[in-house]
């Protein structure tokens, strides 16, 4: 149980925080975390000067919700952030972290929705509230009291709120707050302008900053890739087929993930292995001499589990998840390289995480090169050389132990040798897909490009959060939504999908509406009348070796 714990439970933080942190998969506090949390604990003033990636948002909501009154119905509050989609984001984690403190309510104030939905949230009692400067603004307008009883005010990404030109509006903010209550200022730069708000509007604020010493290293290959969160398996998948490992450790951050990604790679047939702070030691012995023996290739960990590791045939460290600073990355890198060896580290960055990927250049002193993603040609040509590599031993002597009985099954199947060599790969292969449009099909990532955050000043059209692109769309008139566990990661593509439902339910193609296709499961829209007969129709079919299993698919 100790262990479990780790590190939050010498915070200080309320038990039923430390219970979220620890549901949500946090193994111990990161560096930020554990220098800022005893401060605004206290009720200090802070600077803090951190990058997204660093868990920033928790070193502020978990003192925050531990300071706040749950019996209190009104805002105490306030957390200001430059774009909507921060916005949502600080606000879902601040429910995270409040999931056992009954009572707390969060509300995002942000521009392009409706503004009474959101007051009247305000109004009932939410006592935090998340907010885009220039929303919050337009409320004060209305009600110039409705941040009245806040006495606890973040500025995340300060930095960044300048720059969109939201000075005026924080001054109206500072302005409608008690003068009484506790600033904390967090920004990844500390420009003069950030300096001088922090002189008129903090109080003898203390300031964190994570020290980071230069590291070196050497004899390491790194590189990274920049993809979506939602796309990382998939990432991951890929480049296994083409990265030449002999043992590899792949870096996430929760509990959770270490299992998620360890059971996508078990069901691809890769000898893989989940360590985390929840493993008993015995077991975690196991592991470690599994990937030193060979019986195990991957083991998917968190930095908790992975400490001390010292397993010479690892030759790369895939960093699924950023690691929190610049030095848990060099301690992670430094996992493979040993013993002299040459080893590799590729590193995945989210758009959002490019500032922290600078971090670290800086802070090692090297450039980390961007790679792309294999293509299908890669992958076809890596799964050629390894078809190549497992028959090659095989020829030897065979055509003189069974070159007759080839003769003869050929003359029998009245076939060439070529046909039946062909056969016979076919069975071996297993229904890969080994022609270039069959690896195609099965590439179904679709290219990173940083999704541009608006903000409430860069137009008036409502702005859709990435949680608001994703949610399904309306359906049609006349159609009903069906889902598969079936997705991306399964080597499925929109294609695959379509062509199975047209082939084995007899469908026109214009009776088949959208198809979404995602890491894990895919959204196809059919038509409701005989939906039922269609279903049962398709109740054997597989797509890509596997039972489709198509099922309608509730919303709520
Ligand atoms: P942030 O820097 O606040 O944007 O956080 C980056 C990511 O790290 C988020 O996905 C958090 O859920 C995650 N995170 C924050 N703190 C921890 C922790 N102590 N252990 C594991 N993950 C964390």
């Amino acid at each position: 149980m100790t262990q479990e714990l780790g590190g939050f439970a010498a915070l200080e933080l309320h038990p039923s925080i430390v219970a979220a942190v620890v549901a949500t998969g946090y193994e111990e506090p990161s560096a930020i975390q554990q220098q800022s949390i005893p401060i605004i604990l206290a009720g200090h003033d802070m600077i803090g000067q951190a990058q997204t990636g660093t868990g920033k948002t928790a070193a502020f909501a978990l003192p925050i919700l531990h300071r706040i009154d749950p019996s209190k119905r009104e805002p105490q509050a306030l957390i200001l952030a430059p774009t909507r989609e921060l916005a949502l984001q600080v606000a879902t984690a601040f429910e995270t972290y409040a999931k056992q403190m009954p009572g707390v309510t969060v509300v995002a104030v942000y521009g392009g929705a409706p503004m009474g939905p959101q007051l009247k949230a305000i109004r009932n009692g939410a006592q935090i509230v998340v907010a885009t400067p220039g929303r919050l603004c337009d409320h004060l307008r209305r009600d110039e009291k409705v941040l009245a009883t806040v006495n606890h005010l973040v500025l995340d990404e300060a930095d960044e709120m300048l720059k969109l030109g939201f000075m005026d509006d924080l001054e109206v903010i500072f302005k409608a707050m008690p003068e009484t209550r506790q600033t904390v200022l967090f920004s990844a730069t500390l420009p003069q302008s950030i300096r001088a708000i922090a002189e008129r509007h903090l109080r003898d604020p203390k300031h964190v900053k994570i020290q980071s010493k230069t590291q070196t290293v050497t004899a390491i290959e790194q590189a990274h890739l920049l993809v979506h969160a939602d796309q990382k398996t998939s990432a991951v998948l890929r480049l296994l087929e083409v990265e030449e490992f002999d043992a590899l450790i792949a870096f996430v951050r929760t509990k959770q993930a270490t299992l998620d990604l360890a059971s996508a790679l078990e069901a691809k047939g890769y000898k893989a292995a989940a360590l985390n702070g929840d493993i008993a030691q015995n077991q975690r012995e196991r592991v470690i001499d599994s990937l030193k023996d060979g019986r195990l290739d991957i083991v998917v960990a968190t930095d908790v589990a992975a400490r001390g590791l010292d397993v010479p045939r690892i030759t790369h460290v895939f960093n699924v998840d950023m690691p929190y600073d610049p030095e848990s990355y060099v301690h992670r890198i430094g996992r493979t390289g040993r013993a002299g060896r040459e080893g590799r580290a590729l590193l995945l960055v989210t758009p959002r995480e490019r500032r922290m990927l600078q971090v670290i250049e800086r802070v090692t002193g090297q450039k980390v090169a961007e790679v792309r993603l294999p293509n299908a040609q890669a992958v076809l040509d890596a799964r050629i050389k390894k078809l190549t590599n497992s028959l090659s031993p095989l020829v030897g002597d065979a055509e003189s132990t069974h070159g007759d009985l080839l003769d003869r099954l050929t003359a029998d199947i009245g076939c060439s040798p070529r046909a039946l060599a062909a056969a016979l790969l076919r069975k071996a292969t297993n229904a890969q897909a080994l022609t270039l449009e069959a690896v195609e099909r099965e590439q179904p990532l679709v290219p990173t490009s940083a999704p541009r955050e608006r903000t409430e000043r860069s137009g008036d059209r409502p702005d859709r959060g990435d949680r608001e692109r994703r949610a399904p769309m309306p359906l049609a008139e006349g159609r009903a939504r069906c889902r598969t566990a079936l997705g991306a990661r399964d080597g499925i593509a929109a294609k695959n999908l379509l062509g199975a439902i047209l082939n084995e339910g007899g469908l026109a193609r214009e009776a088949i509406g959208r198809i979404q296709v995602r890491d894990s499961f895919s959204l196809v829209e059919l038509p409701e009348d005989g939906l039922e007969r269609l279903l049962t129709k398709l109740k054997d079919t597989r797509v890509a070796g596997k039972q489709l299993k198509l099922r309608r698919y509730r919303e709520d």
